[in-house]
Order: C-alpha cells, then sequence, then structure tokens
C-alpha cells in the first residue's frame, strides 16, 4: 500500500514479526524512518534505484534503531534522533532535535518537517510531522491503540496522545508497528457499541486476509474508534461514568497490558 502527497510517496517496509520501516521517497532520494533492519531497507532502495539521504529515529529501541549504523556508514547520511543521552545516538552521532525543531531535508525543501514530544512509550521518544499532512508516530500512538508504557507515566502518554488529537483531523499516521487487529479486539470490549469500530473491524480483518496493511490511518479515524483517544467519551458510558479521563486512560492501558 502506498500513499502520495504531491510527488513523494511513502511505502511500510515490513520487517522482524510486526515492524514497519516507513521508506519516503520521490523516486530518486530517500528518507527512512526507524529502520531497524538495514538489509530490508538496503534491498527497498536497491529496487527501486534510491539515494539514501536522512535517517529519522523516533525513539531508542533496538527495534527502531538497529540498522541504523550500517545504513549510515554506507550512505554517509545524516541520523535525526531524540535529544537524550541515549549510547545508540552518540555512536551514530546523530543530529539531536526536540519538541518544536523544524528540521529541513536537501533534497525534500518543500516537505516541512516539525518535532513533536511524544514522551510516555520512553521518555525521549519524538515524532515527525511531515508536510503538515504526515505524522510518523512510532510506538506513541498504533491502529486503534497506543504503545505500552516502559519509561513514562499514564499521565505523559496521555499528553502525548492528547497532542496528536490537536492536529488536523485530515492528517495521516504511520505508526511502526502492525497491531490494529488485535487493538481494535481490544477496543470492543470496551465500546461494544460503537458502530465505526465494528466497521473498522471487518476493514481491518479483510486486509490483512490479504495481507495488506492496515496503516496508515487518519486522526479522523483515530479519534472516533480509539479507546485511548476517547477517554473524554468513554467517561460518559454507564461502567466508566463521572470518571476522569486520565483515570479512564489508565486503567484501559493497564487492562490492555493483559489482553
Ligand atoms: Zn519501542
Ligand atoms: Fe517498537
Amino acid at each position: 500500500m502506498q500513499e502520495t502527497s504531491a510527488s513523494i510517496e511513502i511505502v511500510p517496509l515490513p520487517a522482524f514479526s510486526d515492524n514497519y520501516l516507513w521508506l519516503i521517497h520521490d523516486g530518486k532520494h530517500a528518507l527512512i524512518v526507524d529502520p531497524g533492519d538495514a538489509e530490508v531497507v538496503e534491498s527497498a532502495l536497491k529496487t527501486r534505484n534510491l539515494q539514501l539521504d536522512a535517517i529519522l529515529l523516533t525513539h531508542h529501541h533496538a527495534d527502531h534503531t538497529d540498522g541504523a549504523a550500517s545504513l549510515q556508514q554506507h550512505w554517509q547520511c545524516p541520523v535525526y534522533a531524540p535529544d537524550s543521552d541515549q549510547k545508540a545516538y552518540e555512536a551514530l552521532q546523530a543530529r539531536r532535535v526536540k519538541a518544536g525543531d523544524h528540521i529541513e531535508f536537501e533534497h525534500f525543501r518543500a516537505l516541512s518537517c516539525e518535532i513533536l514530544g511524544l514522551p510516555g512509550h520512553t521518555l525521549d521518544h519524538i515524532a515527525y510531522y511531515i508536510g503538515h499532512r504526515h505524522l510518523f508516530s512510532g510506538d506513541v500512538l498504533f491502529g486503534a491503540g497506543c504503545g505500552r508504557l516502559f519509561e513514562g507515566t499514564p499521565s505523559q502518554m496521555y499528553a502525548s496522545l492528547q497532542t496528536i488529537a490537536t492536529l488536523p483531523e485530515e492528517t495521516l499516521i504511520y505508526p511502526a508497528h502492525e497491531y490494529t487487529a488485535h487493538n481494535i479486539a481490544f477496543a470492543r470490549t470496551i465500546e461494544p457499541g460503537n458502530a465505526q469500530l465494528k466497521q473498522r473491524a471487518h476493514d481491518a480483518a479483510s486486509l490483512r486476509a490479504q495481507h495488506l496493511p492496515t496503516l496508515p490511518t487518519d486522526l479522523r479515524l483515530e479519534l472516533a474508534t480509539n479507546p485511548f483517544l476517547r477517554c473524554e467519551e468513554i467517561s460518559r458510558h454507564p461502567e466508566f461514568k463521572g470518571r476522569h479521563a486520565i483515570d479512564i486512560f489508565t486503567e484501559l492501558r493497564s487492562r490492555r497490558n493483559d489482553f
């Protein structure tokens, strides 16, 4: 599945059991988000005859960073990484970026790229918001779900999801894992009466049956079906009536851990 915007194409490269490494290219030059596996990226570049211009890292976990060193060495390209003292970034001599920063890519001058700070999954987690339309959300927001809290608190993760929720509803979101179907199954235990969620379950199942990605997703669909973005709405359901959104978020995240 491919998404286009102006002259760029964004392609998910499947890796490991359920990761997507997102390749952004214009037919000649390319950027890669979270290259956990260098081989997968090299082979995609070769097939399409592309040059790698930059590597974008959202957080320090190995499934997102392990291919960066080999790619950087081959392509002599910059690596962008969160502004934290993780050893992985030091070894890469990464350019550190933080919330509010804007970066520019030589061959993609028309594409703006803003950094969002989204702590919760890890404390240093960032997202890349490209071309005022494409959000590379790493392990923060997934299709119908959100990342586990490895380093941050529920309030940090909740605030990070709220930051995403302020973007335009047309925003296309490119998470790093294919967890959508399982997330939907969980979401339906929370909101069994949500008709859009029921439809989404059907859509996701049919895509997965054809071995197609359920991603990217978009913010409008997430706002309607992702329980972690719907804590206010859920606070009006009988089971959760009157509870604070953050309290509901905390409980949903913990229930999802055991689902
Ligand atoms: Zn992670
Ligand atoms: Fe991951």
